[in-house]
């Protein structure tokens, strides 16, 4: 495995590779480590070995955290079975581009997952390793797409799920979870009480909590997005990514997908700068960056972009430096914007996104708008999750014209409203 040890972010204590998360000697939270010398050293090889891979985040195998089996013809990866994600869509949206006086759109659209959010990435990793670390029983701490995901890795793989999530989540998201036969339980409180509970249940279950006790290996999953976006790209950076940010998670690991491949060779030039979007109902984050704090103060998340509603954002501070440093921003938005952020998406590109993605695009507009983002920039939104899952945002946005089936009916009634 290309994966060497677990490292303390702060005081870069080593661990092994177990199921461990947080420093016993400072509390700063643990990150996967690797050693690539046992890759191959030319570009031109390494990134046939990435082509011939699977159609799915397997083909990244070499850069994520797990043993597996050894190389074979047909994809090395046989040995990981169950809900392949990834390989999702990268449309050029010249059309959404125009509208905002923009050069350059690029829609990674990863609602095109088996679950609809990019929440699989990170599930497919983490359920991985918990399997080859010897786990029955995978569970979560969930704003509603996880859910999805780990219910749905948990039947793909036969294995027992316990799924906890705010008692008052959207009834699309519930739905979509408890179909597949999850154990799921709604929790009286925010995501963060949510969280909470399940922290002092890790301790008290041996079950692998994708975000909790697996989170160093969950996070990496979402390294694949960048590795993605690189190669549709060609094997080149984008300048710009403009990414929804809950825990910050996501946000920086992206980054790190970029930064691993710069240093490996496979990619050239400067990092891209990353701007993070979050809704003003929940905004820790983008209210540290306004305020050119370091650290996040806590919130109590009040939005409808309740996939992104952390008010303790265990990355926040990674997600600041990161903002900061690549030339980056981050940005909220309210719910108005978020509205029309999704109705933005769906009309120039044909693309349905729930409240998060709302929130992506409505910052990208405003980063436009402001005059941010230069004309030849080549700028990459990241979509996460699917419209059908957050229905309530859009009711009530727009009219059906209800007649007769007579043409007579169409003339002289809806033709002059629809027409004029
Ligand atoms: C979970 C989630 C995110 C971001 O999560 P992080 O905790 O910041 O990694 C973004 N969009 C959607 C739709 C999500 O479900
Ligand atoms: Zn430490």
């Amino acid at each position: 495995m290309a994966a060497s040890h677990l490292q303390c972010k702060e005081c870069k204590t080593s661990y092994e590779l177990e199921a461990l998360y947080v420093c016993d000697r400072c509390f700063g939270p643990l990150e996967v480590v690797y050693d690539h010398d046992g890759l191959a050293h030319d570009v031109a090889e390494l990134r046939r070995r990435i082509q011939g891979g699977p159609q799915n985040i397997w083909r990244y195998a070499d850069f994520l955290p797990l043993a597996g089996g050894p190389p074979g013809p047909s994809g090395r990866l046989a040995s990981r079975v169950g809900l392949p994600a990834g390989c999702t869509p990268l449309i050029r949206a010249d059309r959404l581009a125009k509208r905002l006086g923009l050069r350059e759109v690029w829609v990674k659209n990863d609602a095109a997952n088996p679950t609809h959010s990019f929440k699989d990435r990170v599930v497919s990793v983490a359920t991985t390793r918990a399997r080859e670390l010897g786990y029955e029983t995978i569970a979560c701490a969930s704003t509603g797409n996880l859910a999805n995901s780990v219910a749905a890795h948990g039947a793909a793989l036969g294995l027992e799920s316990y799924v906890f999530i705010p008692a008052d989540l959207e009834e699309q998201k519930v739905l979509a979870t408890g179909i597949y036969g999850t154990r799921l339980v709604g929790v009286r409180g925010s995501y963060d009480d949510v969280n909470r509970l399940c922290t002092e249940l890790c301790a008290e279950r041996e079950w692998a909590f994708v975000n909790i006790n697996l989170r160093p290996y969950y996070a990496e999953g979402s390294k694949t997005l960048a590795f993605e976006i690189a190669e549709q790209l060609g094997w080149e950076l984008p300048d710009r990514c403009v990414v929804p940010v809950a825990s910050g998670s996501l946000f920086t690991k992206i980054a790190r997908g970029f930064e691993e491949w710069t240093e490996l060779g496979l990619l050239s030039g400067g990092q891209p700068r990353m701007n993070g979007a979050q809704a003003e109902g929940c905004s820790p984050v983008a209210s540290a960056f306004a305020e050119g704090h370091d650290v996040c103060r806590p919130v109590r998340p009040d939005t409808i972009a309740k996939s992104l509603a952390i008010g303790n954002p265990a990355d926040g501070p990674y997600a600041l430096e990161l903002a900061r440093t690549s030339g980056g921003a981050v940005d909220a938005v309210s719910d108005e914007e978020i509205r029309a952020g999704i109705a933005l998406l769906a009309q120039t590109t044909g693309i349905f996104t729930e409240t998060a993605g709302g929130v992506t695009t409505a910052v990208l507009a405003k980063l436009a708008e402001r005059g941010d983002i230069d004309p030849d920039e080549r700028v990459v939104l990241v979509i996460t999750g699917e419209g059908l899952k957050t229905l309530d945002a859009v009711r009530g946005t727009f009219e059906t014209h209800t007649i007769e089936p007579t043409l007579e009916s169409f003339e002289h009634g809806v033709r002059q409203q629809i027409l004029l």
